[in-house]
């Protein structure tokens, strides 16, 4: 397996716990390197790295449920410069409102950028979180191993070497 994706910022500065971790309960397949953060709906979400929204959905409610909301999920999707993406589902409903971001918006590492919510297949109020490797817009590419810095204020995402 390659080396984790250094650099990433922690989208709830340190807040929530982790409710389900990589290769485990739902993350499997594509999903295998996402986390689950508990923590209460509205909760502020921050971005990981620096980068470009490129989608973003808000129009389902936080009343969670089971599989059969799966694809019923609000979002925001950005692109990193090396072309990773780092996405953050369950977010609350109309935190469109609340950030001022747009598709095509750039946004720094540590920037608001969302609410938590429990929007689509959702037990409980959670943050879903993953980094994807690069791929066309428009569909989730399989999520890679990243790891979240203590220090992310440079906001850059590197490789380490190995
Ligand atoms: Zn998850």
């Amino acid at each position: 397996m390659a080396s984790p994706l250094q650099g990433f910022c922690h989208p709830l500065k340190g807040s929530g716990y982790l409710s389900q971790g990589i290769r485990s309960g739902t993350h499997r397949g594509r999903t295998e390197f996402a986390y689950d953060l508990a923590i209460a709906i509205g909760s502020p979400v921050y971005a990981m790295n620096r980068g470009r929204v490129i989608a973003r959905e808000d129009r389902y409610p936080d009343d969670g449920g089971g599989r059969s909301k799966i694809s019923k999920f609000n979002y925001i999707w950005i692109e990193h410069a090396d072309g990773h993406r780092s996405a953050y589902l369950h977010l609350q409903q109309g935190f469109g409102r609340k950030v001022a971001l747009r598709e095509g918006s750039w946004v720094k590492a540590g920037q608001l950028i969302g609410y938590s919510g429990n929007s689509g297949f959702s037990t409980a109020p959670h943050l879903h979180i993953e980094v994807q490797e690069p791929g066309s817009l428009g569909k989730f590419t399989k999520t890679v191993p990243f790891s979240i810095a203590e220090n992310c204020s440079g906001g850059q995402i590197s490789r380490s070497a190995g």
